[in-house]
């Protein structure tokens, strides 16, 4: 097909509205790193040894997308580079965050302190769920464009300090999305269907693989309707809202991965204005 010059116009204008994460240098944050002109190019960037994501932003620099796992502390947290001594060194800033505390009451104490069987089960799923965290499995070329994979209301924020019949657990590693039991949970961004497990806290269970260690994790599910392997569109159903796994009502649970950092995913949708 012959390029018009409004065709044209709209790619370039593609180019200019290159999709980028929002940025919030704090643990569960995202940092958008701009890599110095001089920094040699074929260079990787390591964080906790994990490979880190580097694209270009609209005027064509180089941006490394680093995400901030939910255990730094505040100070400086100076990334790892492929390259000889003499490049530059690249440190991000992180501020100190502090997420509220959340109080749950369970119903069933088993989920609050599960039996030996169970801990066994949940040591085995988390694993499982690691290995795709740390997988790097397939690789993008571009940043994906996300969109919420419900619409409700955000019931439970991304970090809280997590109290379960009042005793500590680990913090809240995601977002919560109230919907209604049945509605139809759609892909975020464009991936490939990497897991579905029925585990013991996060219930029927999707992780989409986005390419370069950024992964989506769609939790306590009432039905699966995709197989591993599978390749998605952004929008495409994956399954239904459920309550599933630890869950006191139906509701998904989105948790968002980058370079193993758990991250919030609503830095991933545009910013509200
Ligand atoms: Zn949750």
């Amino acid at each position: 097909m012959k390029l018009t010059a409004l065709s044209m116009l709209l790619m370039c204008f593609s180019t200019l509205a290159w999709p980028l994460p929002q940025e919030a240098r704090v643990p569960g944050g995202i940092a958008l790193v701009r890599l110095p002109k001089n920094f040699p190019e074929n260079t990787s960037i390591t964080l906790n040894e994990r490979p880190v994501w580097i694209t270009q932003d609209g005027n064509g620099d180089r941006v490394a997308i680093v995400g901030i796992p939910l255990t730094t502390g505040a100070g400086a947290l100076q990334l790892k580079t492929s390259a000889p001594t003499n490049t530059p060194v690249l440190v991000i800033d992180v501020a100190e965050k502090n997420y509220p505390e959340q109080r749950i009451t369970l119903p069933t104490q088993e989920h609050v302190n599960p039996s030996e069987e169970n801990l066994a089960r949940f040591a085995r799923e988390a694993q499982e769920q690691q290995a795709v965290y740390r997988a790097y499995q397939t690789t993008a070329s571009a940043w994906p464009s996300f969109v919420i994979p419900v619409a409700g209301a955000y019931s439970s924020p991304f970090g809280l300090k997590r109290f379960f019949n009042d005793e500590p657990r680990a913090p809240h590693a995601g977002l919560d999305i109230a919907a209604p039991h049945g509605e139809p949970v759609h892909a975020p961004a464009n991936g490939m269907i990497a897991m579905t497990g029925d585990y013991f806290f996060n219930g029927r269970t999707v992780m989409i693989d986005h390419g370069n260690g950024l992964i989506s994790m769609l939790c306590h599910l009432s039905e699966i309707t995709v197989t591993k392997g599978q390749s998605i569109r952004q929008g495409d159903i994956i399954g239904k809202v459920g309550k599933t796994g630890r869950a006191t009502g139906p509701h998904l649970h989105w948790t968002v991965s980058l370079n193993d950092a758990r991250i919030d995913p609503l830095l991933l949708l545009p910013a509200t204005p």
